[in-house]
């Protein structure tokens, strides 16, 4: 009898520790130089995703070596408040990198904040400086998600140029900013990158180009088998929460990605959880090492 095919399981959770066994040495020596990195995380309001976020941001900082602080802020915290914590934390020495949790109470204009970061201290890499120099391939630091697809995929040993990278999702997180940094003339990038949205007609044709396919939708398990080619390289970065009422918590987190159907023709594939996730927050405090290394 024939054996059902199954896809490499891309394990972000394991490469993501060896990174971040990295980021400590790395935090070792900046030590020794009488710099400690330090990331400072606003959170404004009580969303529990938010909460459970940023404690595992705190305990991954902490185990690196990185110094944490954290500011929470009520849920009827106003703009200017928000922006006068902001500007404290870009005059800190101590704080090298800001993190300002989303999503933000929509009293508050998210744009205004991130654009009050620093570019400097902007590990989240969503300030339009950042974004631009993302864009124009000039360095800076990079948003941690799509980092962390463009080194997993690295570091599992995919090369990414020349492929048809097709990503669903154009979010300026996620989506949007992976797109400009695989289509880069680097090394790490040089794809064809197509990018798909709400409004793109015929989608299941383009996705089932796709050498390597990103699925950044918030739709759980949409993405289907037949949606992919044979032999192709799937990431799922999508975290949902759908009722289960045999979990203990009552739900479980699933991603855009039909794992069942899409491993068993996929050539490798992220799970979730366990896949993108945790590569997001080793960016994160690989790019909060990067803020806090002196320049010359
Ligand atoms: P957004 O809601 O900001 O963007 C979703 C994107 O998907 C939009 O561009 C939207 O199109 C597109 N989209 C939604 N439905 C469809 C559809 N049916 N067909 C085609 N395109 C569609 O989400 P984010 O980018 O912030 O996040 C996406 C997912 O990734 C979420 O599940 C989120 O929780 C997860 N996430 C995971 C992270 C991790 O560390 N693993 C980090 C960040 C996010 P349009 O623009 O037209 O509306």
């Amino acid at each position: 009898m024939a054996t059902k095919k199954q896809a490499r399981i891309l394990d972000g959770k394991a490469i993501a520790q060896t990174i971040r066994t990295e980021v400590k040495d790395e935090v070792a020596a900046l030590v020794q130089r009488k710099v400690t990195p330090g990331l400072a995380v606003v959170l404004v309001g009580d969303n529990p995703a938010s909460q459970v976020y940023i404690r595992m941001k705190r305990k991954a900082c902490a185990e690196a070596g990185i110094e944490s602080f954290e500011h929470r802020l009520e849920e009827s915290t106003t703009e200017r408040k928000l922006l006068n914590l902001v500007d404290k934390l870009n005059q800190d020495p101590k704080v090298h990198g800001i993190l300002v949790q989303l999503p933000l109470p929509d009293h508050i204009a998210e744009d205004r904040i991130l654009t009050a970061i620093s570019p400097e201290k902007d590990v989240d890499g969503f300030h339009p400086v950042n974004m631009g120099r993302l864009l124009a391939g000039t360095g800076g630091l990079r948003p941690c998600t799509p980092y962390g697809c463009q080194e997993l995929l690295r570091r599992s040993g995919y090369k990414v140029e020349g492929k048809h990278v097709v990503v669903v999702g154009r979010s300026n997180i996620v989506g949007k900013p992976l797109a400009a940094m695989l289509m880069q003339k680097a090394e790490g990038a040089n794809a064809t990158v197509t990018v798909c949205h709400s409004r793109t007609k015929k989608m299941t044709s383009l996705t089932q180009q796709a050498d390597i396919l990103v699925a950044a939708m918030g739709q759980a398990g949409f993405v289907k088998s037949r949606m992919v080619r044979e032999g192709a390289i799937v990431l799922d970065v999508g975290i949902s929460r759908v009722d289960d009422p045999a979990a203990a918590k009552g739900y479980r987190l699933v991603g855009d990605v039909d794992f069942a159907s899409v491993s068993k023709k996929a050539k490798a594939i992220t799970p979730v959880p366990g896949g993108i996730g945790p590569m997001t927050v080793a960016m994160l405090l690989k790019n909060t090492v990067k803020a806090a290394t002196p320049q010359s």
